[in-house]
């Protein structure tokens, strides 16, 4: 029977991938307007310290409004920005915006906050990435303790001195790096101990899975290393509960706070220190 469908098969197949790739033209071609046309925005996520409960930092999240695709996730469009060299220019908006808004926060006389930053490793191969963000932090004036980076663990990463190299220069200046989805990649340990960075994410995957042994683990790993550690995807009080038994350092996910517009977070903010 397999073979008797083989031809319509292959024939659904053709057009599914036609269908594939037009969509994906027009995808690129929206993108490349994106900037223009104003359809970015950032939203926050809190990170919150489990001992004091108050909120440390946030991670600046982008989002793509399209008039007509309406809402498209970074997990589809990154990607796609990455393969077509558009990230080297997207990433320098994410970067500016979020310290621009960071700095409004601190002139605002709100408690300071750091506010993270997802970088891709596209990013890391452009010659002038450290030179960019210097910039940015003299334009907008915000002071580089707080500003942090997320990088993804891959392996390809770990082992391109260049990126090591960058990260240091970074770290240097006194912004702050962690190591984001933390678990899926395949880092060697003895590599993660030279690496230039302060904090390990441990990714979204175990917490969905109540992977305690991991979680531990990780946990450990990063005290051994001086590392802060910081648990992803964190929903339950269950798991809120678990993690402070463990002494993990901090957390984030719908439990305490979904990304936030500016707006919200703002009025949050306010609220939280009374101003
Ligand atoms: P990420 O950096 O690991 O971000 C965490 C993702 O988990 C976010 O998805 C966030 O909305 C989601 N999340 C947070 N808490 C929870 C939770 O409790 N439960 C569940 N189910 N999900 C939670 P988002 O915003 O869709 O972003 C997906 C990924 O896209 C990010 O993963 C990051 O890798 C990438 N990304 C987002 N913004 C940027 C950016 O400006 N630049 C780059 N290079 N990548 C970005
Ligand atoms: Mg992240
Ligand atoms: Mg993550
Ligand atoms: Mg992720």
């Amino acid at each position: 029977a397999a073979k008797q469908n083989g031809g319509n098969r292959y024939k659904l197949y053709d057009a599914k991938i036609e269908f594939e790739t037009a969509e994906r033209v027009v995808l690129e071609n929206y993108l490349r307007k994106a900037i223009k046309q104003d359809e970015f925005f950032l939203q926050y996520q809190p990170k919150v310290d489990l001992k004091t409960k108050q909120i440390t930092g946030v991670e600046a999240l982008l989002r793509w409004e399209h008039p007509k695709l309406g809402t498209v996730s970074p997990n589809k469009f990154i990607p796609v920005a990455e393969e077509i060299g558009l990230i080297g220019t997207i990433g320098e908006w994410v970067l500016r915006s979020a310290c621009v808004q960071n700095k409004v926060w601190q002139e605002e006389g709100l408690p300071p906050l750091r506010v993270a930053v997802n970088l891709s490793l596209y990013q890391f191969r452009e010659d002038n990435l450290v030179q960019k963000i210097k910039d940015i932090l003299m334009e907008t004036g915000l002071d580089p303790t707080y500003l942090e980076l997320e990088i993804t663990e891959s392996m390809s990463m770990y082992n391109e001195d260049y990126v090591v190299e960058k990260l240091s220069e970074l770290r240097r200046i006194g912004i702050h790096i962690s190591v984001d989805d933390f678990g899926t990649g395949y880092s060697s340990l003895n590599y993660l101990n030279k690496l230039p960075i302060d904090t390990l994410k441990i990714d979204r995957s175990f917490m969905k899975e109540d992977n305690k042994t991991t979680i531990k683990s990780i946990i450990g790993l990063a005290h051994n290393l001086n590392l802060k550690v910081i648990a992803e995807g964190v929903e339950t009080s269950e798991q809120v509960d678990f993690l402070q038994q463990n002494g993990c350092d901090e957390a984030q996910g719908y439990f305490f706070d979904k990304p936030l517009s500016t707006i919200r977070l703002t009025k949050k903010l306010r609220e939280l220190c009374g101003v």
